[in-house]
């Protein structure tokens, strides 16, 4: 059996469509599966639409946290639940074509772990933010060990993979690049970010750069690397500066240079003040780790 996770955040209006469609494709492929959705604490009437879906049709499941939780909650809730021998995740906005968990399904069939959907393109976008993107990117495909520039949450897993994400103990895990980080044999399909159903995007500038600190600070330690460098940097230059010093003093010209001493000062409190801080995210993350708190709290099921 297929099951399908659909993580939904104030999607009322497109649970209907999202499952009518999905359904429709699977039934015409006589694929057995169930859908599940995840109402990540909605407060318009996504879960009520859940319910109704349900009633018709009885391999339609739900379950509902008891506030936001976030999507990566909501995906692992999903996953968690899941019976199936292999599980897909999809948006519930239908940006992911659903015709293509089809062919994710055979591929799964002919003997492949992980199918993971590729972004043909990444949609709109503007320059910032797209610049924004490619250096988190950079940061988390370096640590990942594989290039996750086009990756998505779109993907089918088989039961095995999805066994080792459920059973990690991390509670700030990146479900994108964990699901390639466990390796498994896995292949790649390409798709075309299609336009949202109905409404808008859940994210905000705000909640995506959280979100990128968040992510980066839980799978790669790169920054705190960064921070050893930049001392390293900052060492080679004060001892230049130091020689200089010294042989300005004997020569007798020691007074001129204040302006050096100035900048020099401004540079290293920065860079200090900038380490503390990245330091003091992993700081956090451990403390929110070591907290042990659930991922999420279910607060209803169908
Ligand atoms: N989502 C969620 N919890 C959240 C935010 C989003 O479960 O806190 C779901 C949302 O309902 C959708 C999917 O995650 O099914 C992708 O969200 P969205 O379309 O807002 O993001 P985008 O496609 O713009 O990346
Ligand atoms: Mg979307």
């Amino acid at each position: 059996m297929l099951s399908v996770v659909i993580p939904a955040y104030n999607e009322k209006n497109n649970i209907k469509k999202a499952s009518e469609t999905i359904c429709c494709i699977l039934d015409r492929e006589a694929i057995p599966f169930e859908l599940l959705f995840v109402d990540d604490g909605s407060s318009d009437g996504t879960w009520n639409e859940i319910i109704d879906q349900h009633e018709i049709r009885n391999n339609i499941r739900g379950i509902s946290f008891s506030r936001n939780f976030g999507k990566e909650s909501a995906i692992y809730a999903g996953l968690a639940e899941s019976k199936g021998d292999c599980v897909v995740v999809i948006d519930c906005d239908l940006q992911h074509p659903p015709e293509k968990i089809v062919d994710m399904y055979n591929l799964w069939k002919a003997g492949f772990e992980i199918v993971e959907g590729v972004k043909n393109n990444r949609g709109k976008e503007s320059g910032l933010h797209s610049f924004a993107a490619k250096c988190f990117y950079d940061l988390i495909s370096d640590a990942a060990g594989s290039d996750l520039r086009h990756a998505s949450d779109y993907k089918l897993l088989d039961r095995k993979a999805v066994n080792a994400l459920i059973n990690m103990p991390e509670k700030n895990s990146f479900f994108r690049a964990l699901s390639s980080w466990i390796g498994f044999k896995s292949t790649q399909i390409e798709y075309d970010v299609r336009e949202r159903e109905d409404g808008e995007t859940k994210w905000t500038t705000r909640s995506l750069t959280r979100y990128a600190i968040n992510n980066i600070t839980s799978f790669t330690s790169a920054p705190i690397h960064a921070v050893t460098l930049l001392g390293g940097i900052l060492f080679i230059l004060s001892f230049i500066l130091s020689i200089i010093a010294i042989y300005q003093k004997i020569a007798g010209t020691a007074l001129k240079g204040f302006t050096t001493v100035i900048i020099f000062q401004c540079i290293t409190s920065s860079i200090i003040m900038i380490s503390l801080g990245i330091i003091g995210f992993y700081i956090s993350k451990i403390y929110e780790e070591i907290k042990g708190r659930p991922r999420y709290i279910v607060s209803k099921r169908t």
